[in-house]
């Protein structure tokens, strides 16, 4: 086969576009009228010089607190990263369990039989995937500072930002409105905005249309935008400075590989962007954490792919309300999810196996105990933990916490951390 001479950019957007294009219409955006975010994980095998989409993820939505449950069966965040991360982990799932029953895999090594854990090979690496500059900080952009758009595009944005001015200068009072130049016109520094609010105990944003631009103040820990009850699940943004220094895999994770899983790059294609606002918001405002090996804060590659992702909301349009994951396995690979359960669920099967996702809090947990139960078997490690919570398990990575821990005291101290009593179920 050739050598690919595109760029890496455009060879990982071009992987998750034509993976998603060849999945059922179900659960896509109608075309012009309604709009999305896709994310992906892109599996790069260094021996062989191949990409391969291993997990999608589409969606706009997030849950309030009110309809959050506490038997792990409901997705909170349906944003296309969140989802991608949880089909990526669920296909990191379905190739743990290949290894540890001896049928091999091209992304591990056979297990240690001391430690009953495996590691990534050395020739696999991972690239992650979004469509749209993440929510909250990275999306806070200086107009002048957007790359990767066309004058046509820069323009209708600035159209777009003049709209939503005028609606806050009819509800604002006169004291916050812009002063006048000494020409008589209105000096403005123009700046793409979040719809996600800073959390409790950040500064709060001035929200003025001043001629400095701060209407956002940058590098807050943010919620997830949403329309009615506010959300208190992170933005995309805070989530994957998260993710850049305790890794992509999450606590259970690091008790079945034994080094944290990081992205190589992260490549967004056309929209706006800014790399510099994407450094501040993902590694910069954490630079200062130190963090016990193996975790480490990471920088992946930053970088921007023109190619247009079909469904991008290019104004007038709906998000679309419903959700696909995906990943590469070989059962019930493709879902699609409304409100956080599978579409078509009925109220009555809520409780039901047949309602949740198999990248649910709960479906992910028994894919570890799974995995747990051989891993044990292999070390000959008989602890007592057998019937404990999905959070007494979290808890028990004591490496990944303390790291978590850490960000959290230095950087991260305003952090939603939900009730324990959201992750106090046992497995069903
Ligand atoms: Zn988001």
């Amino acid at each position: 086969m050739d050598q690919d001479t595109r760029p890496l950019s455009d060879i990982v957007t071009s992987s998750c576009l034509e993976t998603l294009s060849g999945l059922p219409k179900k659960g896509k955006p109608l075309q012009g009228k309604e709009w999305t975010v896709l994310a992906g994980v892109v599996e790069e095998n260094m021996a062989t010089g191949t990409f391969t989409a291993v997990s999608l993820g589409t969606g706009t939505k997030c849950i309030g607190p009110s309809k959050m449950r506490d038997d792990g069966k409901i997705l909170n965040d349906s944003h296309a990263e969140v989802i991608a991360r949880r089909a990526f982990r669920r296909y990191i799932y379905y190739h743990l369990e290949k290894v540890y029953m001896g049928k091999g895999s091209h992304i591990f090594s056979n297990p240690d039989p001391k430690t009953g854990t495996c590691r990534i090979r050395h020739d696999i690496q991972y690239h992650f995937y979004i469509s749209h500059t993440p929510c909250g900080d990275a999306s806070i952009i200086p107009v002048e500072d957007c790359t990767g758009m066309t004058a046509d595009e820069k323009s209708e944005i600035t159209r777009d930002i003049q709209r939503k001015r005028k609606l806050d200068s009819e509800t604002e009072s006169d004291m916050k409105k812009p002063k006048l130049d000494t020409d008589g016109t209105t000096a403005y520094t123009d700046i793409l905005r979040t719809g996600g609010k800073p959390v409790t105990g950040e500064k709060q944003d001035p929200k003025q249309c001043s001629s400095n631009g701060d209407y956002h103040i940058p590098g807050l820990l943010r919620n997830k935008p949403g329309r009615g009850e506010a959300t208190i699940s992170m933005s995309c943004s805070d989530k994957l400075a998260k993710w850049n220094a305790v890794g992509y895999l999450g606590a259970l994770l690091s008790l079945l590989i034994q080094e944290p899983l990081y992205m190589s790059s992260i490549v967004i294609s056309r929209c706006p962007y800014s790399e510099r606002c994407m450094r501040r918001a993902l590694w910069d405002r954490i630079s200062h954490v130190n963090l016990k090996e193996p975790y480490r804060i990471r920088k992946p590659r930053l970088l921007f792919s023109g190619l247009k992702f079909p469904y991008a909301n290019v104004g007038n349009m709906k998000p679309c309300a419903r959700a696909i994951s995906w990943c590469k396995v070989p059962d019930d690979s493709l879902e699609v999810l409304v409100n956080g359960f599978k579409l078509g669920a009925t109220k009555k099967q809520i409780e039901s196996a047949a309602a949740q996702s198999k990248i649910s809090r709960m479906s992910l947990f028994q894919c570890f105990m799974k995995v747990h139960g051989f891993s044990k078997k292999l070390s000959n490690r008989n602890t007592a933990m057998d019937s404990l919570s999905y959070r007494a398990y979290k808890s028990s990575a004591e490496l990944y916490q303390a790291a978590w821990k850490e960000l959290r005291r230095s950087a991260f101290t305003n952090w939603i951390v939900h009730h324990h009593k959201l992750d106090n179920f046992c497995l069903i």
